[in-house]
């Protein structure tokens, strides 16, 4: 990263990553300590770490949601920081609140749904959850615990929004444009990509109403951004550029929206034509009907 505003450690980044969803904690102890110190001698410089995934669960002491099955007293942003402290090892905590388990006390209130009303199940176990949701706040109020708890270095977003049909979706649609919510036939008709990769250039979709669907998906995305790193800045003022957003392997610059792909009229076709003949496995929720 070569932006002369981001952080010097930013700029230069050698970063490593233990994501909790990998391993079985239940089984087995991880020594968050240790692989601070392995970080720093292999002149690494970066520890993203999981503050929080797409199961619902944290990996330090969260009064809002389950901690991670195993961990027992064990709390991962607190040796990291602790260890990284001591060894010039930065704290990115890693956020990826896609979605939830029974475990979570607001299962089953927040759900994401494809248009039938059924709930979007991802890897075939996980219920997503939609930010247009009472989850919006609960994602805000987590980032919020962690940056007062940890006060970690930045962090790194790691999902995006799918897309929904619940109640709190259709009627911030209708109360924007007077419209429904077009469904996933008419999405695919038109050319419009992917359920959760919207991007630049939307004046190539023809029809206004579609349009204004694929803006206000962005938008959606492109607020919840703004508002977690509103959180962070307001504990951390010093933070300013050290945000990372990604959205699916993505990187997005903050104050920019959209995922950087150009939506143009050919692409537009193209995207028409492909899925036109393949709907049923590139926009519905097949995994829920298992
Ligand atoms: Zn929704």
């Amino acid at each position: 990263m070569s932006d002369a505003r981001w952080p010097e450690w930013l700029r230069h980044g050698r970063m490593f990553t233990t994501d909790g969803h990998m391993y079985d904690t239940r089984r087995e102890r991880v020594d968050i300590r240790r692989i601070t110190r392995t970080i720093a001698a292999c002149h690494g410089n970066i520890h993203r770490l999981t503050a929080h995934t797409f199961m619902g669960w944290s990996y330090y002491d969260s009064r809002l949601g389950p901690k991670a099955p195993g961990l027992g007293d064990q709390d991962w942003l607190a040796e990291a920081r602790d260890e990284g402290a001591r060894y010039g090892v930065k704290l990115l905590a890693y956020f990826n609140m896609l979605g939830y388990l029974d475990d979570h006390p607001l299962y089953g209130t927040c759900d994401s749904v494809d248009e039938r009303g059924d709930p979007i199940v991802i890897y075939r176990v996980v219920r997503a959850a939609c930010i247009n949701s009472p989850w919006r706040q609960a994602v805000l109020d987590v980032v919020a615990e962690v940056f007062r708890r940890y006060a970690p270095d930045g962090l790194y977003i790691d999902w995006a929004q799918k897309s929904c049909w619940c109640g709190y979706c259709r009627d911030a649609f209708r109360r924007l444009t007077g419209e429904a919510l077009p469904g996933t036939e008419e999405l695919a008709a038109a050319g419009i990509p992917t359920s959760y990769s919207w991007p630049e250039g939307s004046e190539a979709i023809d029809d206004a109403r579609l349009r204004a669907y694929a803006v206000w998906q962005q938008q959606c995305r492109d607020d919840l951004f703004k508002a977690i790193g509103g959180v962070a800045r307001s504990i951390r003022p010093d933070l300013e550029d050290g945000l990372l957003t990604f959205e699916h392997g993505d990187l997005v610059v903050p104050e920019r929206p959209g995922l950087g792909v150009r939506l143009d009229r050919e692409r537009v076709e193209r995207y028409a034509r492909c899925t036109r003949s393949a709907v049923p496995s590139t926009m519905r929720n097949e995994e829920s009907r298992r």
